[in-house]
């Protein structure tokens, strides 16, 4: 199967009406970026086409960078231990079963999350998803099938940039790679927040993140086997990780994972 190969085709879909459109999509921004005279690669300055890493630096960037990371946050383990001495001593991340970072966000990595996400390098949606498809097929295999459930942008954020690249990421693991997707998170605006009851807000504990209103999380929880992935684009603290997952177990969600793209170590 194409996708276990350590050299990824973003364009490698399991749904393949999908795959021949985005390649067609692709045709079209190929063209379009020859003619504009194409892209500078951010980590080697060569040319490259459409996506802001050349061919080569994209086949070195599709090998995780690292090997030994904590069992529980994901960040990179200094000892022989499994778990990191954070995690032993005042774990911020209490309930997720194990996080799963691709990426250690340094060097030139952060200027690729940056023109992704704020420079409105949409091209490497497509890219990343076929990365977070590969390691979602994995955890399916050692653990069984999920609901991927994505952080949510803060409030208004869709409405200003037209786009989000954690919901992005996650339209094309649903319709390009078939993986179930239950957006039942959102997130309060500081507004909401202090709207909020005393009561209310002793018990979001200082969550800026709440579940999606009733009808839309019955309806997931209907077809809910009880495990769920987090998908997000960084982890830094693990603080929204663990927020998100405090909810999820909240609703009902029996274990949760974490994957994210990358993580300040
Ligand atoms: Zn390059
Ligand atoms: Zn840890």
């Amino acid at each position: 199967m194409g996708i276990l190969n350590s050299d990824i085709t973003p364009f490698a879909f399991e749904n393949v009406f999908f795959a021949f459109l985005q390649k067609f999509l692709f045709f079209i921004r190929l063209c379009a970026s020859f003619c504009l005279g194409g892209e500078s690669c951010v980590r080697c300055g060569n040319r490259s086409f459409v996506f802001p890493l050349c061919r080569r630096c994209r086949r070195d960037f599709a090998e995780s960078d690292f090997s030994r990371r904590c069992g529980v946050c994901g960040k990179e383990l200094v000892s022989e231990l499994e778990i990191c001495s954070a995690c032993r001593k005042s774990p911020v991340i209490k309930d997720v079963e194990k996080v799963f970072p691709l990426h250690s966000y340094r060097f030139w990595k952060k200027s690729l999350l940056f023109d992704w996400k704020l420079g409105g390098k949409r091209s490497m949606s497509v890219y990343f998803a076929g990365m977070v498809a590969k390691k979602l097929k994995e955890i399916e295999s050692e653990n069984g099938p999920f609901f991927i459930v994505p952080v949510p942008p803060r409030p208004g954020k869709i409405r200003e940039k037209g786009w989000d690249q954690v919901e992005e990421l996650c339209f094309y693991l649903k319709y390009g790679w078939n993986f179930q997707v239950a957006p039942v998170l959102t997130r309060l605006s500081s507004v909401q927040q202090k709207k909020l009851g005393r009561a209310e807000r002793l018990s979001y504990g200082g969550n800026s993140y709440a579940l999606t209103e009733k009808k839309k999380l019955r309806r997931f929880m209907k077809k809910n086997q009880g495990r769920a992935v987090i998908i997000d684009d960084v982890i830094t603290t693990g603080s929204t990780i663990q927020n998100c997952a405090e909810l999820l177990i909240s609703a009902g969600f029996k274990s949760v994972y974490a994957l994210s793209i990358f993580i300040v170590d």
